[in-house]
């Protein structure tokens, strides 16, 4: 069998490169807002992060989530987020196929 090769995209936490389909899409919309686009279809400017809260820390400390961005995050955005990360990790891990 042949493998398909698939996109790789760098987490902005820990700037690594992981298949997209692995990756959270954080998304600015043109609203401004940041949300986290599950679908991968919100329009706007993205940045790739890990599907663990470790890696969106790190974005946070480091920054690398407001440059991928290119936008100020307010630390309540952060911890919507981390929020949503913890919540979207509970409902991964079975019958995901
Ligand atoms: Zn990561």
């Amino acid at each position: 069998m042949k493998v398909r090769k698939v996109p790789l995209r760098k987490c902005v936490g820990c700037q690594e490169m992981f298949p997209k389909m692995q990756l959270l899409r954080v998304v600015l919309t043109p609203e401004e807002k940041i949300l986290l686009d599950l679908r991968g279809r919100q329009n706007g400017r993205g940045a790739y992060l890990c599907k663990n809260v470790e890696c969106l820390r790190q974005a946070r400390k480091k920054k690398s989530l407001e440059r991928a961005l290119k936008t100020a995050i307010p630390p309540v955005m952060y911890d919507d987020l981390e929020q949503m990360m913890v919540r979207e990790a509970m409902d991964v891990g079975h019958g995901d196929t």
